[in-house]
């Protein structure tokens, strides 16, 4: 008999030995000094220290997929697989991506917005984030690597996707959070039961233990040495736009900013597409979200540098609280030449933002979408955004799991006897409240 491990190694070597190009990745780069390594678990470049990159034979991908081949292919990122740094053609497929994309007609008449569009990543499976996306792919190729056990420094939806979907794939599990998270968010990690390590400490600092366990381990960790595998993954958040608003790009976008990490994806996902012919050439301009009391990518560009000074975190916005962004540079780069921008919000509009999403469009965000809709709001109510611009804004998470944000914050059920009168009196009560309210705003 052969354990799992053993039978996954040899079904994963079968595969790859019997597959004829499914993918076009080909290497890794350095994105700085462009040095280039094989296909191994490694992110930092030997010679400069810049962050490295998968490279991909374009002209195969040109030769070889068309808008027709991608849409015949899974309802989920894997019909993006050619672009995608996996080998095998057996990936780990539990539903990722193709979420909706909303014509959000009334919070556009809200802002003033004329084509707005709502990418609802808080839909996302299997865990109601964007990091399903990036994990899918991480794990994937951390199982063609050969790791069994495989970690990651997380904000909270990062454990939630490694600890489900390596259970889904059957891999050992160790991920670590900083200890005062959401409850939601731990809860969603350890129903999994993978081991989990709450650290004394904010995001930054558990990134610099991880970093040391990586070293010492031998683990995959999916946001350090696999990173370069792991971040390919967001650029099916650009595909999808670009296929469901009928193969073109929009004009501008508006998503959340962490590490920078997903914000440059896109932006090589729209430029990946432009390459090989799937959609037309256009300038698309890239805006980023970032929470006041985490902002060090917003304050960078305010003040018109190209370099960032780490920050500790201070916000209700935990998901995308990090301190020293590791694409933040990128990320600036991309909202420079774009003609985008980045803006920060205070708490308070975050769960403002928050609140106006689920009022119009029906959709509850966790705080990292509300940093993007109360930012995509002060952008246009500063003419930073053109009202009839095809404008996406990226909703990246889910409210269930952010509770707290805007406990209090919110109306409460009128609580009656099983009796119609009592229904008659509470209904009266909560109408004349609502004059009262609105004779408030009058006045
Ligand atoms: C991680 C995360 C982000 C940002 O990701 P980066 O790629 O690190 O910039 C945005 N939104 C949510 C909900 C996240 O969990």
């Amino acid at each position: 008999m052969l354990t799992d491990t053993e039978y996954e190694a040899m079904t994963t070597q079968t595969l790859e030995a019997k597959t004829h190009r499914v993918a076009a990745f080909e290497k890794l780069k350095c994105k700085e000094c462009g040095a280039e390594y094989e296909l191994q678990a490694k992110h930092v470049c030997d010679v400069c220290f810049g962050p490295v990159e998968v490279a991909y034979d374009y002209d195969f991908l040109r030769q070889t997929v068309t808008r027709e081949t991608i849409a015949a292919g899974p309802n989920s990122i894997w019909r993006y697989r050619p672009f995608l740094p996996v080998a095998t053609d057996n990936p780990i497929d539990v539903g990722t991506g193709m979420t909706p994309l909303v014509e959000a007609q009334r919070l556009g008449r809200r802002l003033g917005l004329k084509k707005l569009y709502i990418k609802n990543d808080a839909v996302n499976m299997p865990t109601l984030s964007f990091k399903d996306r990036v994990v899918s792919v991480a794990l994937t190729r951390a199982r063609e690597l050969g790791f069994s056990t495989v970690s990651c420094a997380s904000t909270g939806n990062l454990a939630n996707s490694t600890a489900a979907i390596a259970a889904h794939a059957g891999l050992d599990c160790c991920v670590f959070i900083p200890a005062d998270l959401e409850a939601g968010k731990v809860l969603g990690t350890l129903i999994y039961n993978p081991t989990v390590m709450a650290v004394k400490g904010n995001y930054d600092q558990v990134n610099r233990l991880c970093s040391e366990v990586a070293n010492t381990h031998g683990w995959g960790f999916v946001n350090i040495n696999l990173r370069p595998y792991y971040s390919e993954g967001s650029k099916t958040l650009g595909f999808e736009v670009a296929e469901q608003l009928g193969w073109q790009l929009p004009d501008h976008i508006v998503a959340p900013l962490a590490s920078g990490s997903l914000f440059t994806k896109i932006y090589k996902g729209f430029q990946e597409f432009i390459k090989v012919g799937l959609v037309d050439d256009k300038h698309v301009r890239f805006s980023g979200a970032q929470a006041e009391g985490c902002s060090p990518i917003a304050q960078a560009y305010r003040e018109g540098r190209d370099f960032i000074t780490p920050v500790k975190p201070n916000t209700i916005a935990k998901s995308i609280a990090i301190g020293n962004p590791a694409d933040g540079v990128y990320a600036l780069d991309i909202a420079q030449k774009t003609n985008g921008n980045i803006e920060s919000v205070n708490d308070r509009e975050i769960v403002e933002g928050i609140k106006l999403l689920a009022e119009t469009e029906g959709i509850f965000t966790e705080t990292a979408g509300g940093t993007t809709i109360a930012v995509l709001k002060k952008l246009v109510e500063a003419g930073k955004i053109d009202p009839e611009e095809t404008t996406v804004a990226y909703i990246t998470g889910n409210g269930l799991k952010t509770q707290e944000a805007v406990q209090g914050e919110i109306g409460e059920p009128l609580t009656i006897e099983p009796k119609l009168d009592a229904f008659e009196r509470a209904l009266e009560r909560s109408r004349t409240l609502e004059r009262l309210e609105w004779q408030q705003v009058l006045v």
